[in-house]
This record gives C-alpha cells, sequence and structure tokens, in this order.
C-alpha cells in the first residue's frame, strides 16, 4: 500500500520549511508531504489535566521533559536530560526517535496525555500530533517514557529498557532473545539464526556482533513493549514483520528466525556507500522479506508485470510497492543481487554492497556487474523473472 498525505498548514511559529518524511511503518509505507511551520528550537508541549502540577516532583519531571524535547537530542551528543546509563550503551539512546523518518521529533507539537507516579518511578504518556484545518486531529503517535532518578535528578529512560524485565530472556551465541511468556522457545531456530549470522558475517569479512532479538507473535506486542500506545500504521492483518535498529532486531510472527533484519543489523554498518536497493536486495535474496522467500516474491511479481507490459523497469528505482505484500526493492533488487552472486559469488555480491549510494551508481553498478545497461533493464528484469519463476 501507498498512501499520499497532503498535511494542510500547522501554525506553531518561525521559519516555515517543507519537509519530506517517509515512515516505514510494519505493514506500510506511508509518504507524508509534510508542510510544515515550526520552530527549529522549541518543540511546542502543552499538557491535558495533570492531576497535580504544584507537587514538586511532578514540575520536576515536566521541566526535565521539555527540556529534553528544546534539546538538540539527535546530534548523539551526550545528553544532560537522559540517563548516563543507556547513553554509555547505546549510541542512538532513544530508541523511539528512529521510529520515523527522519524522527519522532520532526516538529509535531507534543501534547502530554498523563504523568503517573509508581513509588520514585514517573511514566510520561505523550501525544504526537496536530490539529487539522477541519478541527480533526491528526495523531502520529502516542509514546511512553520514563522518568527515574539518576544520582538524585531525574533523567529520562527508554520505557522499553524497563518493559523488557517483564518478558523472558535467552541467549543463544551472541544474540539476546526476548520474547513473551506464552512464547515456546525453539532453540533449533536460535541456532539456526546463529549459523546464518556466522556465514553472513564471514562471507561480508566482518565480525558478528551482539545484539537484542525482539519476538512476538504480532508485531503490535513488540510497540508496546517499546512504548507505543499508538502510532500511524497500527492495525490491519497480522503479518510477519520485523524492523532493524543499529544495535537491535524487532520481529513479529516468524519467532526466532527472521534473517532479514539480522542481515541489517550485522551488515549494513559496515557498508555505508551503498544504494538502498543493494542492501535491500542482499537482505531478501538471503532471508526472504516478510516472510516469504525471494522465490515467492519472483513468482507474483512475473505474473503482476505479464498484466502491466506498460510499466517501465528502465527506470524501476521509481518504482516502490506492487501491493501490500511485495515491494520491488526487495524482489527487483532480490532477483539484480542474485544474478551477482550467481556471476561472481560472495566476493562480487560485497563489491556490490561498496557501489555508492545515488541511482546513477546502482544503473552503473548493474552494467559493470552485469553487462546490462540502464536502457536493457526492462527486458533483462522480465526475462529474468520468468527464468527463475519456472525453477
Ligand atoms: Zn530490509
Amino acid at each position: 500500500m501507498h498512501i499520499s498525505v497532503q498535511f494542510g498548514w500547522i501554525n506553531v511559529k518561525l521559519a516555515f520549511i517543507k519537509m519530506l518524511a517517509t515512515i516505514r511503518m510494519k505493514k506500510i509505507q506511508i509518504i507524508l508531504l509534510l508542510l510544515f511551520s515550526i520552530s527549529a528550537f522549541a518543540q511546542k508541549v502543552t499538557y491535558n489535566h495533570i492531576v497535580d502540577s504544584t507537587d514538586v516532583e511532578t514540575k520536576e519531571v515536566m521541566i526535565l521533559f521539555e527540556n529534553y524535547l528544546a534539546s538538540n537530542h539527535q546530534n548523539k551528543e551526550k545528553n544532560k536530560f537522559w540517563n548516563l546509563e543507556e547513553q554509555k550503551e547505546h549510541r542512538n539512546f532513544d530508541f523511539l526517535e528512529s521510529e520515523f523518518q527522519p524522527s519522532l521529533y520532526m516538529g509535531f507539537p507534543v501534547h502530554i496525555l498523563s504523568m503517573k507516579f509508581i513509588n520514585e518511578i514517573c511514566q510520561i504518556k505523550a501525544q504526537f500530533s496536530y490539529c487539522k484545518e477541519d478541527g480533526s486531529p491528526y495523531v502520529l503517535a502516542i509514546v511512553n517514557y520514563v522518568a527515574k532518578k539518576e544520582n538524585g535528578t531525574f533523567k529520562l529512560y527508554n520505557a522499553l529498557s524497563s518493559n523488557k524485565q517483564n518478558w523472558e530472556c535467552t541467549t543463544v551465541g551472541i544474540v539476546d532473545f526476548y520474547y513473551p511468556s506464552y512464547h515456546k522457545f525453539n532453540y533449533e531456530k536460535a541456532q539456526k539464526l546463529n549459523d546464518f549470522i556466522n556465514v553472513i558475517c564471514k562471507n561480508f569479512g566482518v565480525k558478528p556482533k551482539p545484539f537484542e532479538y525482539y519476538l512476538a507473535d504480532d508485531y503490535d506486542e513488540i510497540q508496546e513493549l517499546k512504548g507505543f500506545d499508538y502510532y500511524i500504521g497500527m492495525g490491519g492483518q497480522s503479518k510477519p514483520s520485523g524492523k532493524a535498529t543499529d544495535d537491535k532486531v524487532y520481529c513479529g510472527g516468524l519467532g526466532e528466525y527472521y534473517p532479514h533484519e539480522v542481515f541489517h543489523v550485522q551488515i549494513d554498518e559496515h557498508f555505508p556507500n551503498k544504494h538502498f536497493w543493494v542492501s535491500e536486495g542482499i537482505a531478501t535474496l538471503l532471508g526472504g522479506s516478510r516472510g516469504k522467500s525471494l522465490g515467492w516474491h519472483i513468482k507474483r511479481t512475473n505474473l503482476y508485470l505479464q498484466k502491466h507490459p506498460e510499466i517501465d523497469l528502465n527506470n524501476m528505482l521509481k518504482l516502490t510497492n506492487l501491493d501490500s505484500e511485495t515491494s520491488y526493492h526487495y524482489v527487483l533488487g532480490g532477483l539484480i543481487a542474485m544474478k551477482i552472486k550467481d556471476k561472481g559469488g560472495w566476493s562480487l555480491l560485497k563489491e556490490f554492497m561498496l557501489s555508492g549510494g545515488t541511482d546513477e551508481d546502482y544503473y552503473n553498478a548493474i552494467e559493470e556487474h552485469l553487462r546490462i545497461n540502464k536502457s536493457e533493464l526492462n527486458n533483462f528484469i522480465r526475462e529474468q523473472l520468468q527464468i527463475e519463476s519456472e525453477k
């Protein structure tokens, strides 16, 4: 699915900027063309009914949260409003920030719904939304943070850090698996995932890195664990889906073996100079997409393209989603990665990962490695999809 939403003007203050925000969610990709008027320095914070804002600790947490939102928390430098412990362990210490592109903090006004104290710990519930011209609210997300004292002063914490303590944890190899108590842990699949990691790391010449792997039957259980009460894109049919950050993998519906996202967490950071289609293609070749193999996606893409001769694959990088199951960057990126691996094995795949980040770089790499010019892609890809579909 592909939805374009044109927003109206939001009257906050200061500079008018035009922002193209791509929100990659679990099931759909939503392109939001945001026409914002936001303040570059202060994110507007309002409050629903707060039980007692004269209470010293409540006031302290309110100021802390407002200061954090106003601080430059996206520059990855030390932030005095966030706890030190998480900042030491994680380069991207605020786990919710990267849930949206360009960021959760892209300028939506923040409305605090509640602040609940249990003993010395405060749970902050915040809504990121704005009011549309017709008066209806547009809600990006409702998220939770934790504030508790570190060396006598309130600091912010990720909700995930405390919520995960209520989940089971089993370590197999270099992976810490977190899962809900109803789940029966599958050691065989956990071992298979470690074997996959060893194979890809060896072939791409990188050192395997320990990481946390969160799994549940449905992806929204993981979203809740991270601190989401609501996010745009929530709901719909439950399908396998996953997401990788720099040191975590979250996945729903596939248990202990979700290799696609694990490819991203292990390999991507070592090859920064690559096109998006290169890494998505290789991840799909090695680990499938949305719970289905590359072969499965190739078969249905082949049938679809036969019915749509007008689709021009010479400009394939302009294409996004075929439907809610298959995206072009996975299936065609995967086909190209397969042809490159067939031609030159792992070492050529590795070279492909270094071939540059622009669209031109991607087309040039195909020409260099497969001897297929951009103007021949439409014929070549349709032909190869047919050949692979018959296998
Ligand atoms: Zn991916």
